[in-house]
């Protein structure tokens, strides 16, 4: 299953006992990296409930909930 708005991949997330088609690049909030300034990457871990960042750079890495 690909997102309807970038065509990236989906991935299945469960929440309350359903799962849903989640597109990490459209459905989190953006982040960007403390130091560098820049757009930091992000994947969702843990089932689609942590939101792992990682920034291009300086490889400074941030963990959220995602919910
Ligand atoms: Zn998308
Ligand atoms: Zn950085």
């Amino acid at each position: 299953m690909t997102c309807p708005k970038c065509e990236n991949p989906t991935v299945p997330v469960t929440r309350n006992g359903t799962t849903t088609q989640v597109c990490a690049a459209c459905d989190t909030p953006d982040r960007t990296c403390t130091w560098c300034k820049v757009p930091m990457s992000k994947r969702l871990v843990g089932n689609g409930q942590y939101l792992h960042y990682i920034c291009p750079k300086c490889r400074f890495q941030h963990t959220a909930k995602f919910s």
